[in-house]
């Protein structure tokens, strides 16, 4: 997924947004300065959208100010943020008082291999300060951070956020875990004597796995996670009450951080500001957050940058049509959202592997075979069908050795043994015809059971295969033992063999293979896997599979994949 045509990066000026009239005041708005330590060669760049309207902005890049096409609004445009100047009071209002007037709106964006954000920010001076801020972490990890302080009543209080957010950072940069840099941050405000309590959210983003682990102190709904899987945003867990003094004693589970989520491409998280929650806001002015699930199911899938601006505009419609539209927000509105992106795509499949297919009556047996590879279909007595696949490791395969292990094979699933259905047996007695181990010769024995439509294996060097479903990732299964199983592969339904990739130990299902392969559920291969059915020749689906996992782990070599399909 590149940059489409027509996005571009402005070239740095020396403007600011309205608030923010210098280089320092807007790296204090931003907890970062645009320009410097965010900015990496290797980010992408979204377009660019009004922060008043959400329209598509065509700008030259060096234009300093200009007005938006759609709402007329006009605009300050910075390095990568763009501001909008505040709107007038709504004349002739109905109510009592006036509406509290819309003001300006900045929209910054944060953009890296693996994870791209958008933040759109209005302030209220009237409000109560908070922190609301990304922080760097190194690795392509990053977290969004928000502290806040209340008291017992959880009315929001204005004092120092500098040095609980400095203790944060720091905890965070060292050891990577959320409840930990929130306990830090608690920690050192009461080593001066801290009467209030602390608000914490803290969702930290990791790329290996494509995770987001959350912590959340006194925040309840400030975020929210929009699935593409599921069709519909949810919370990330409940919320601990607000940090006080005492949690450091007590022996509960205060900073225990929320299970992590793994991220599917296209996933938001997206995380709101008190004042947009309304959370310990005085009077009955409307919240935020009905506006935001509704907001976040209609516009599912869509980019970061869009959303956060149609999140506001929500946001200020609902306040106005709301008795207590009058009265200011409690603080800044703020909302963040951060989506998962994928690898750059892989053009060929890497290596001297070459895909070939065999063909049973229900069955079609892709694999990519190295050069030295020796693989052959043997039919076997009562519509049974087998395929033997060696994968010398180093130096040739003999062909003679290759008939020796056949024809042990063979002995075992098609002679009197009785044991006619057990390729786990007659791999076995391969490598011992043979003399042979895994690590000299990788062996698949695929026994094709036209007649039940089953599918028994032995694999030895390779991964054990993920089942695939006819129409997607949802598939019956498959039974496994330690080095092979079997299982029903009906029509368009299919065993993806991943040969030599490398994870976590053997994972049968596609749900479980996304949570520990290289880019978890946001991967390439996830992706391919979850599409595979749409590709029915065997061939074909093999190859993308195959790109997919190379873009995804950068790998040289994929010889030993296969992918089974059942073809009815
Ligand atoms: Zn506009």
């Amino acid at each position: 997924m590149r940059a489409p045509a027509g996005q571009r990066r402005f070239k740095k000026r020396k403007e600011f947004a309205d608030g923010a009239d210098s280089a320092e005041n807007a790296a204090d708005r931003f907890g970062y300065f645009p320009g410097d330590p965010f900015e990496v060669e290797t980010m992408r760049l979204q377009a660019f959208h009004c922060p008043s309207c959400a329209g598509c902005l065509d700008i030259r890049p060096g234009a300093g100010r200009v007005k938006c096409a759609y709402c007329g609004n006009t605009l300050v445009v910075e390095d990568n943020a763009v501001s909008s100047s505040p709107r007038g009071v709504a004349a002739g209002s109905e109510a009592d008082k006036p509406d509290y007037p819309e003001p300006g709106a900045t929209l910054y964006t944060r953009e890296a291999p693996r994870f791209e954000m958008s933040v759109i920010e209005q302030k209220i001076p009237e409000g109560t300060p908070d922190r609301f801020a990304p922080i760097e972490l190194g690795d392509e990890r990053f977290a969004l951070v928000y502290l806040r302080h209340v008291d017992a009543k959880v009315a929001a209080v204005a004092y120092d956020l500098d040095a609980p957010f400095e203790s944060l950072k720091a905890s965070l940069e060292s050891d990577g875990d959320p409840g930990l840099a929130a306990n830090c941050a608690l920690e050192d405000l009461c080593r001066r004597g801290y009467p209030h309590r602390l608000e914490v959210a803290v969702c930290m983003f990791e790329p290996k796995h494509m995770t987001m682990t959350p912590y959340n102190a006194g925040c309840r709904d400030a975020v929210w996670w929009v699935s593409n899987e599921e069709g519909r945003c949810c919370t990330t867990g409940s919320a601990h009450d607000p940090l006080e003094r005492k949690f450091l004693r007590e022996s509960r589970d205060h900073f225990e951080n929320g299970r992590p989520v793994h991220l599917a491409a296209g996933d938001l998280f997206v995380m709101v500001s008190a004042g947009f929650a309304g959370r310990g806001g005085r009077g009955m002015w409307p919240t935020g957050l009905g506006t935001l699930t509704e907001t976040l199911n209609e516009h599912l899938g869509e980019e970061p940058l869009r959303v956060v601006t149609l999140v506001k505009n929500a946001f200020w419609e609902a306040r106005s049509r709301h008795r207590d539209g009058g009265e200011h927000p409690c603080g800044d509105v703020k909302i963040a959202a951060v989506r998962a992106i994928l690898p750059p795509e892989a053009d060929a499949i890497p290596g001297d592997g070459k895909i070939e297919v065999l063909k049973s009556r229900k069955f079609e047996v892709g694999m990519i075979k190295g050069p030295r590879d020796i693989a052959k279909l043997f039919t076997l007595h009562s519509d049974r069908q087998l395929v033997i696949w060696m994968s010398p490791q180093g130096g040739a395969l003999d062909p003679a050795a290759f008939d020796r292990g056949a024809q042990a094979i063979l002995e075992v699933l098609d002679g009197q043994t009785g044991d006619n259905d057990n390729p786990r047996c007659a791999g076995r007695a391969a490598y011992e015809a043979m003399k042979v181990g895994p690590s000299q010769v990788k062996m698949a024995v695929i026994q094709l059971l036209d007649c039940y439509g089953r599918v028994k294996y032995y694999r030895a060097g390779w991964k054990q295969p993920v089942a695939l479903g006819p129409r997607g990732l949802k598939s019956d299964g498959q039974q496994q033992f330690d080095e092979g199983g079997e299982a029903t592969v009906n029509p368009g339904a299919r065993l993806f063999f991943p040969g030599p990739l490398e994870y976590e130990g053997e994972q049968h299902l596609a749900e479980y293979f996304g949570q520990v392969w290289s880019g978890g559920k946001a991967s390439r291969l996830y992706e391919a896997m979850r599409e595979h059915w749409k590709t029915k020749k065997t061939e074909v689906a093999l190859a993308k599979l195959a790109k997919a996992a190379a873009a995804d782990a950068r790998l040289s070599n994929v010889v030993g994949m296969g992918l089974v399909t059942g073809v009815g």
